[in-house]
């Protein structure tokens, strides 16, 4: 199975199995944790999350999430976020800007007489956002490329995550919740019969 960093971040806040959100970025702790599965995207680090990092991952994931329940519109966004969602416009910017605080920026080198080659120039951002910047990055190449159109919010009751289809029909994000859902309706088939009246019973 293709990973997806973006959906991963997104997918930070999930069904906690008792009606309510779980968050694996609710504490510095926690997200150096969830960060660390990330290691190739991280040069150099994370070796720690202090309250800025916290606060900027925490916000980029308001954007990507905001800019998640836009891309599977007009379909149904996740439940989880509060609402009004974050604008558009405002989600783009925040995403933009947090692209740009990596360790390296893409560059263009065209030589008159030959042909162009792709640099990545070294910049003097601070080491400790680049965390940022790389999942930043990744989510612009995820929303900017094709798998974006098979973005999906799960249809399981109380789930609140997000997948990229594997195939047409799919429409819960793992088995688990597919499995939920048709135990859910198996208990319902059951007790209909019971819960109807039948003339001649008393
Ligand atoms: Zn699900």
């Amino acid at each position: 199975m293709r990973c997806f960093p973006a959906v991963d971040l997104a997918n930070t806040l999930r069904h906690d199995g008792e009606g309510g959100v779980a968050d694996e970025l609710g504490t510095p702790a926690t997200t150096v944790r969830w960060l660390r599965q990330w290691h190739e995207l991280m040069p150099g680090g994370p070796t720690d999350v202090d309250g800025e990092l916290h606060a900027r991952l925490l916000g980029l994931r308001t954007a990507v999430r905001a800019l998640f329940a836009h891309a599977v519109a007009p379909g149904p966004a996740s439940r989880a976020d509060p609402r009004p969602l974050m604008l558009q416009g405002e989600a783009l910017a925040g995403l933009n800007a947090a692209a740009t605080t990596g360790p390296v920026v893409a560059e263009l080198d065209w030589p008159e007489e030959g042909t162009p080659t792709t640099r990545m120039r070294p910049t003097d951002t601070d080491p400790r956002m680049w965390p940022v910047a790389a999942l930043a990055c990744a989510t612009i190449a995820f929303l900017g490329g094709p798998d974006r159109e098979r973005l999906r919010a799960c249809a399981a009751p109380r789930c609140v995550r997000y997948f990229v289809q594997g195939h047409g029909r799919q429409r819960w994000c793992k088995p688990s919740c597919g499995n939920r859902v048709r135990v859910a309706r198996h208990h319902r088939r059951r007790q209909e019969p019971r819960t109807r009246p039948h003339g001649g019973e008393s």
